[in-house]
């Protein structure tokens, strides 16, 4: 756990509103599980394949058709549950949602209303070095996704793709303890950190793997903070809840457009009605999609198809013992064991491959200049060309290679940022493209002495103007530097000339 002290961070007050207002905000997110087959049949989960060929006859709802528990989807949820330190619940049942959907061959959704897998947990928020919102999870619930209706193929008729239907979703439910739009977003971020982390959800938001519906209210200054140990939020503002939100810019624009919304309606004498609401990026606004009053009635009931769900704890133990480290003991770790600070070891750990890089490069050698390196020059250099670190053209040896050849003193920074090039592009063993191009640095001190010596002798102008003006020896270090065809150790001509000025 990360030994920080934190400060919770201010709730958002609105601005440009007659009176004081606060947010609260809370999230129901859709996490595919990443599994290759679907919740409770075999057909494939994969991505974009041909329309309709994922669907076994469970999935088109073929009469007579049982659905059967997908063993790794109750395994990935039980793990997103540990990962969210949270109960995880021995009996669980399924129940069924109905309501009519083309894209929902069944006629119902099989969900868990009453039961579901996993109860309360928390996510540690972080918004900046020491600031930090520990946000609640009320619950996790496994559910079948549904089909996918396409209405732009062709002018008269809609079609449907059942690939999509039944895939595992984990429907993760926060306490309304998100306080505004930034913290939203923030949460959405690391929520997702922590499943990639587990292995649980790719979080992949643009193909729809990561979906957060957004329930947005407006209270007085200090009411949260009366129900948030009571857990009790009725008496609130009403909310409104902004479905399925796949951008973190959209989140935090339609939270921010929607409090304004409310705000308006509540200083003009006005209720806000409870109701579901759509974003719509292209002009700024939410815009009612059915109010709570016109809500289907989903007719939930036990399904009768599905045994309640029972798991053991010794298998719940074993997923435990399996568990990864996470994101909050990751970064506590680089910043003890590696001397990072809190921006860095945030920086470096957001994947899990580039902490597993940089750790790779830190062993047995100096953390920070490791960070500073991995950051700047690899990060600048993979972001430049667009490509992720497991497509890194240089290796985390290749990369300590050229840091070793500074710590050893044979490459002056500027040398070093060279054959960083010169590898990235070329590849090889640093030490070895070094020799061979003759990049080493002249930490000779009688070779330096007397190339200062030189250029002294021949500028006594340049002498007197340094002698009263000491900023002016950079210009002796730059000559010396170049008179050495650029190998000499910068620090050391630094230090020679100015002893040789006596500065
Ligand atoms: P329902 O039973 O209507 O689905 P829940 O209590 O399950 O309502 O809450 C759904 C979501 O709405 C949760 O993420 C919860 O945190 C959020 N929520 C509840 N009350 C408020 C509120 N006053 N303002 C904002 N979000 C809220
Ligand atoms: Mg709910």
């Amino acid at each position: 756990m990360l030994d920080l002290t934190y400060e919770a961070p201010k709730p958002k007050i609105i601005a440009g509103a007659r009176e004081d207002w606060e947010l609260v905000i809370g999230m129901e997110i859709h996490a595919q599980v990443s599994s290759e087959s679907k919740l409770f049949s075999g057909a494939s989960t994969g991505f974009g394949a041909e329309p309709n060929s994922h669907v076994s006859f469970v999935d088109a709802a073929m009469p007579g058709m049982l659905p059967v528990i997908n063993e790794f989807c109750v395994e990935q949820a039980v793990r997103t549950g540990l990962g969210l330190k949270a109960e995880i619940n021995l009996r669980s049942a399924f129940d069924r949602k109905n309501y009519f959907y083309p894209d929902l061959p069944q006629g119902y959704q099989i969900s868990q209303l009453y039961h579901p897998i996993v109860g309360e947990g928390e996510v540690l928020v972080e918004l900046g070095a020491g600031v930090a919102r520990l946000v609640r999870v009320e619950r996790i619930h496994l559910e079948q996704d549904a089909g996918k209706s396409i209405h732009d193929m062709d002018p008269a008729n809609s079609f449907v793709d059942f690939n999509r239907t039944g895939v595992a979703l984990m429907e993760i439910v926060s306490r309304p303890d998100i306080r505004s739009p930034e913290e939203a977003a923030a949460y959405v971020l690391k929520l997702r950190q922590i499943l990639r982390y587990l292995g649980t959800c790719d979080g992949n938001m643009q193909n729809g793997n990561l979906r957060a519906d957004v329930n947005v209210s407006v209270c007085r200054p200090g009411d949260y903070e009366r129900f948030r140990e009571s857990g009790d939020f009725s008496h609130l503002g009403t909310r409104c809840e902004i479905k399925n939100m796949n951008s973190m810019r959209f989140i935090q624009a339609a939270i921010d457009v929607e409090a304004r919304r409310q705000i308006a309606i509540l200083e003009d004498g006005g209720t806000v009605t409870q109701e579901t609401r759509l974003y719509d990026p292209d002009k700024n606004e939410t815009r009612s999609m059915r109010s709570k009053e016109e809500a289907q009635d989903y007719r939930y009931f036990p399904d009768p198809d599905l045994l309640p769900l029972e798991i053991e704890q010794g298998w719940v133990d074993d997923i435990a013992a399996t568990m990864p480290e996470l994101p909050d003991d990751k970064k506590a770790r680089f910043m003890r064991d590696f001397g990072l600070t809190d921006y860095d070891a945030n920086v470096l750990t957001a994947e899990l491959d580039a902490a597993g890089f940089f750790e790779q490069v830190a062993k047995g050698r100096d953390g920070k200049q490791v960070a500073n390196w991995v950051i700047n020059e690899l990060f600048g250099r993979l972001n430049k060309e667009g490509l992720s670190i497991d497509a890194s053209p240089m290796t985390g040896a290749q990369l300590g290679g050229i840091i070793d050849l500074i710590a050893s003193g044979d490459l002056s920074g500027k040398m070093a940022k060279d054959l960083f090039e010169i590898i990235w592009t070329e590849g090889g063993d640093p030490a070895e493209v070094a020799a061979a191009r003759g990049m080493k640095q002249v930490t000779d001190t009688g070779a330096i002495e007397a190339a200062v010596d030189d250029i002294i002798a021949a500028n006594p102008a340049q002498v007197e103007k340094a002698k009263a003006n000491p900023k002016l020896a950079g210009w002796f270090v730059g000559q010396v530097i170049k008179a050495t065809g650029g190998k000499a150790s910068p620090q050391m001509v630094n230090e020679i000339v100015a002893a040789k000025l006596g500065l």
